[in-house]
């Protein structure tokens, strides 16, 4: 008997059109909005209390609470002590597992991912948690980020080992030596040569690891039960889900080992802090805590500086929902101009395995958002949002928002333009799909056809982060980018207009 297995997602795709590897289908394809990082976690509980703890339980309400940061595919990897199993497949975590699946994953840890593709397309073979056995047993690996030195990594690996297309499965084949030993002394070598962004979880059959890539891009967070157990997770919010308490940040170059002797900690790089100053822009969830502060807090703060940098005579403060919602609420607070709503959004709105119909297709953005007529019309509207990518979000609610009566209409965002792709974790456009990379403030203006539109400045948001500017990755905002990018990373698409 195989020792470690991983288990392909039960036909519940059957009878959906599948062309081109496409598993789902956006309501809305015009509105191809950037694919932000992935979420993972880890848990570990004593194998005497696994089944009381329910791991792979604990995990999917974990990988539920990150569903934010990746909703092309989701997995769990348990470890009853012998061997590994893995369940993943396309979709979103709750159309993945359900209550039977569940049940037969059984053991005393676990790791979990929900995945947005960074690198490689969203195929199963590509989801993640990724797998490798040993020979002597088997490693299981979800990753956060996205490496630049995938190719170089991959020239190590003997011809024929990658069965998948990611920078995932290069790491967790590096991680994974053959014949078997202790992944920490696999990581102590490996982790120094990787380059680009990665938050690690990963297990053996025993032991949980965690690891950050010495900038710390993306967030990693390491909890604890009251009583017994260990968790690791992509955002704070994951762990108030699962009942346990925040302990700390895992640090940038560190990689942590969680098992019956309790966590140990080791320093594999020199931390050069630059964290991503887009997750309090847009990807983190409100709720969830950096450094102390909540941020939501952070984001109602960059609306005040919004507000008193774009100051305009309107009627109304209105959010685009959601992510524009706690912007909107400092905006109107410091400028004294009411609060309000104009646009409603469906909750359940999200990617579907139903084709639209073209009628349906047509109405684009209305599946997500509606306009509430009466409180709009004849007002002089602000309209807050977080973020213009490629412009079509706001370009499609000034043209609703006009249709329903709106006497004039003034954008203010709380980022300030996105003029240049990221290599570290966040698909955003090329540079020539990103609007603010081919038009001036003016030219994006008449392009969305607002009144008017200011955007926050980088100084600005940087205060409102508290975190000091030399410790933030500013690249999509500013094109510095602080982890250096050879040309084969950078590809052609940084600096050229490229259509793929
Ligand atoms: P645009 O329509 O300009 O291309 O995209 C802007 C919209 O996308 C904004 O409403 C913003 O909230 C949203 N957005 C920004 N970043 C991300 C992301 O990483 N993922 C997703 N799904 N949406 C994003
Ligand atoms: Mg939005």
């Amino acid at each position: 008997m195989r020792r470690s297995e991983q288990v392909k997602g039960a036909p519940r795709l059957a009878g959906v059109p599948l062309g081109d590897g496409q598993l789902s289908h956006d309501l809305d394809p015009s509105d191809r909005s950037p694919k932000d990082a992935c979420g993972v976690f880890g848990v570990w509980v004593p194998p005497s209390e696994a089944d009381r703890a329910e791991v792979s339980k604990l995990t999917y309400y974990g990988l539920y609470a990150l569903q934010h940061r990746g909703q092309e595919s989701a997995g769990i990897a348990v470890s009853d002590a012998s061997r590994i199993v893995v369940f993943k497949d396309m979709g979103l975590v709750s159309q993945v597992f359900d209550e039977s699946v569940l049940n037969t994953l059984r053991g005393h840890l676990a790791v979990g991912h929900c995945r947005y593709s960074t690198t490689g397309s969203p195929t199963w073979e590509n989801a993640q948690p990724t797998f490798r056995s040993t020979g002597a047993g088997g490693l299981a690996l979800a990753h956060n980020g996205n490496l630049i030195n995938t190719g170089e990594l991959a020239d190590r690996l003997p011809p024929g080992v990658l069965t998948a297309t990611t920078d995932t499965e290069v790491l967790t084949a590096l991680l994974a030596p053959h014949g078997g030993g202790d992944p920490i002394a696999a990581a102590r070598e490996i982790l120094p040569t990787v380059r680009g962004a990665y938050s690690l979880v990963f297990m053996d059959e025993h032991t949980l690891y965690a690891a950050r890539d010495p900038e710390g891009v993306r967030p990693l967070v390491l909890g604890s039960f009251e009583d017994v157990g260990w968790v690791v997770a992509s955002e704070t919010a994951a762990l108030d889900i699962v009942g346990a308490k925040f302990v700390r940040e895992v640090e940038p170059g560190e990689m942590l080992a969680i098992d019956a002797d309790g966590v140990r900690s080791e320093r594999f790089a020199e931390a050069r802090p630059k964290g991503c100053l887009f997750e309090y822009v847009y990807l983190a969830r409100p709720d969830t805590t950096i450094a102390g502060r909540s941020v939501q807090a952070t984001r109602v703060e960059v609306g005040r500086r919004l507000a008193r940098e774009h100051p305009v005579e309107a009627d109304m403060v209105i959010p685009t929902p959601e992510s524009g919602t706690p912007a909107a609420i400092g905006y109107a607070e410091a400028s004294g101009i009411p609060y309000g709503q104009g646009l409603v959004k469906n909750s359940y709105v999200g990617r579907t395995f139903i084709q639209p119909s073209q009628t349906i297709r047509e109405l684009g953005i209305r599946l997500k958002l509606n306009p509430l007529r009466e409180a709009i019309e004849g007002k002089r509207l602000i309209v807050v949002d977080d973020s213009i990518v490629r412009g079509n979000t706001q370009r499609a609610i000034v043209a609703m928002l006009r249709d329903s009566g709106a006497a004039e209409i003034h954008v203010r965002i709380s980022s300030p333009p996105i003029s240049w792709p990221c290599f570290y974790g966040i698909d955003f456009a090329t540079r020539a799909e990103l609007i603010a990379g081919e038009l001036s403030v003016e030219g994006i203006r008449d392009s969305l056809g607002a009144d008017s539109l200011g955007f926050i400045s980088l100084d600005e948001l940087i205060a409102a982060s508290r975190i000091p500017k030399d410790d933030l990755c500013r690249a999509c905002f500013d094109g510095v980018y602080p982890i250096p990018l050879d040309e084969s990373a950078r590809g052609k698409h940084l600096l050229e207009p490229s259509t793929t």
